[in-house]
């Protein structure tokens, strides 16, 4: 069943024409060199969210670190969208593997 949806995931993928690209965790205001692949920023985001919550229940001190970190900056207003903004064109302006 895996396989199968995984199959299809894979077809529409190609359908696009849309290569994957990779940021690492690190990149993304994290804390590992773990490494997503992902077609849009939204997703690379998402993923590297999900990550997050991961190590935050392992509460992993190194991502515990990078989360304070983010979330004093966020205090400002508009940081957020500005940091969200500056990891999409970074997202953009690479090369597709
Ligand atoms: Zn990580």
């Amino acid at each position: 069943m895996i396989y199968y949806s995984f199959q299809i995931f894979h077809e529409l993928n190609s359908e696009q024409g849309k290569q994957m690209k990779s940021m690492t965790c690190k990149q993304l205001g994290g804390a590992c060199d773990l490494e997503f692949s992902a077609n849009s920023f939204e997703e690379i985001a998402n993923l590297s969210k999900q990550h997050g919550m991961e190590m935050f229940q392992k509460q992993d001190s190194e991502h515990l670190d990078a989360m304070n970190e983010i979330q004093a900056m966020m205090k400002e207003p508009g940081a957020m969208q500005k940091w969200f903004e500056s990891k999409r064109q970074e997202f953009d302006a690479l090369p597709d593997t």
